[in-house]
């Protein structure tokens, strides 16, 4: 019998084959018919030192067997409280207070609503966002109006509440997008937030733009009174070379999105943190004045305790260390790669590449997308490319003898379906 799954990002109607993996260690993962895969892409940017990294695969058994799931309203436990300690030891100054969610998109509708309410609670409603062309935050509702109008969610566009799009900063723009920031922020309707994933625009089309430009981003913001969330869902957990991309840009947001790679990959969990001004926004002896935002599974010890692995490993291992030289031999293969006639817009940061294939049918539905898939699965690889955009973004684990494959079977991606 087929398998009932719907499963997410995928048309079924097209039939790709959907393999069965049964385990996985490193950056490999094993299928059900003893063929693996190297996980080129963390597993959906998730994954950060390695799959069933053993530190935390230990932290979630002996959690399990202690505590498996709290009511978080009015109850705490000690891997929650372990976490928002460790996160605030690591995370831009001025966050102070930390809000559990499970999603990178819970994570987004936490923070929209914070500052939303932050604005309220002063007593100066407003209700407009600001973001980033070609952002994407998420797929829940809230998270897609932030994002970039397309593909992703043309269907629920009536739905999708208005914001004000700041243009992509890309090169040779950046003081044009720097002064549509500045103009939005003074206009009439005067913004609540602006919201942007920082140094790399993910979904978006792996585009990278740079540090001064976020620093200018959150200068115009505190000059105008603007509250800035930076979204970290894709570029913490050192993917752009430093935990936080924020850190290079000195650019301390006001409310910051973390989740992904915050448990290390191994289990679902989010936050999102704020600075002290917006928890004492909704400070009260009301009742009716706190902040109105739970899941079922907010801040699930299990999902703690792993993430509490995590930060342990990010405080005692030289994981820094390993992402520099993982990113120079991603560099070094990408150089390689360069003057390939069939690629264009190579492009890197930390341990994050991509590179365009060039082809007269660009963009997220390309054809040329499921060709690449099934060529890549043929190899041995997971790589997803985002229509025609080939990108990498691998465990930290990964190895040399890994990443020779992953850009063998590139090279071999554009001798064979790119335009020169
Ligand atoms: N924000 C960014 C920058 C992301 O890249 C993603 C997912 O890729 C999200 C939010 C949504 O995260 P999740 O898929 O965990 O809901």
């Amino acid at each position: 019998m087929s398998s009932p799954i719907w499963h997410p990002f995928t048309q079924h109607g097209l039939e790709e084959p959907i393999p069965l993996i049964e385990r996985a260690e490193g950056a490999l993962l094993h299928c059900a018919d003893g063929s693996t895969l190297i996980d080129g892409i963390s597993s959906w940017w998730v994954t950060t030192h390695g799959h069933c990294h053993p530190r935390i695969a230990a932290a979630i058994a002996e959690q399990a067997g202690r505590l498996d799931q709290l009511i978080f309203a009015g109850h705490t436990h000690e891997p929650a409280e372990e976490v928002a300690r460790g996160l605030l030891g690591l995370a831009p100054a001025g966050l102070t207070r930390v809000f559990f969610s499970d999603s990178g998109s819970t994570s987004v509708e936490v923070a929209l609503k914070m500052a939303l309410g932050y604005w309220h609670r002063r007593g100066e409603p407003r209700h407009r966002i600001l973001v980033l062309e070609h952002g994407y935050h998420g797929d829940t509702i809230g998270a897609m109006s932030v994002g970039q109008r397309g593909v992703f969610n043309r269907r629920y566009e009536p739905l999708l509440f208005d914001v004000g799009t700041i243009p992509f900063p890309a090169e040779g723009r950046e003081q044009a997008s720097l002064d549509a920031l500045d103009a939005a922020c003074q206009s009439a309707d005067k913004p609540a937030a602006f919201i942007a994933e920082p140094l790399i625009l993910g979904a978006g089309g792996m585009l990278i733009y740079p540090a001064w430009v976020v620093t200018e981003m959150a200068a115009i913001c505190r000059r105008h009174g603007v509250l800035w969330i930076a979204d970290e869902v894709m570029t913490g957990w050192g993917r752009t070379g430093t935990l936080f991309a924020c850190e290079q840009a000195d650019a301390a947001p006001d409310l910051m999105c973390v989740a992904k790679g915050l448990t290390g990959g191994a289990l679902p969990l989010a936050a999102t943190l704020a600075s002290e001004a917006i928890f004492e926004a909704y400070w009260s002896d009301d009742r009716a004045d706190m902040f109105y935002h739970s899941s079922s599974y907010t801040a699930n010890p299990i999902a703690c305790a792993a993430a509490s692995a995590n930060l342990a490993i990010w405080r005692e291992e030289d994981v820094l260390g390993c992402i520099a030289s993982l990113s120079q031999s991603i560099a070094t293969h990408m150089g390689t790669l360069s003057s390939h006639p069939a690629f264009e817009n190579g492009r890197q940061i930390g341990a994050i590449a991509a590179l365009d294939i060039k082809t007269g049918d660009a963009g997220y539905l390309s054809d040329i997308a499921p060709a690449l898939r099934s060529l890549f699965l043929e190899r041995g690889l997971l790589l997803r490319p985002l229509g025609n955009i080939v990108y990498v973004m691998p465990p930290y684990c990964t190895t040399g003898g890994q990443f020779d494959r992953l850009f063998e079977a590139i090279k071999e991606a554009g001798d064979r379906f790119g335009s020169r």
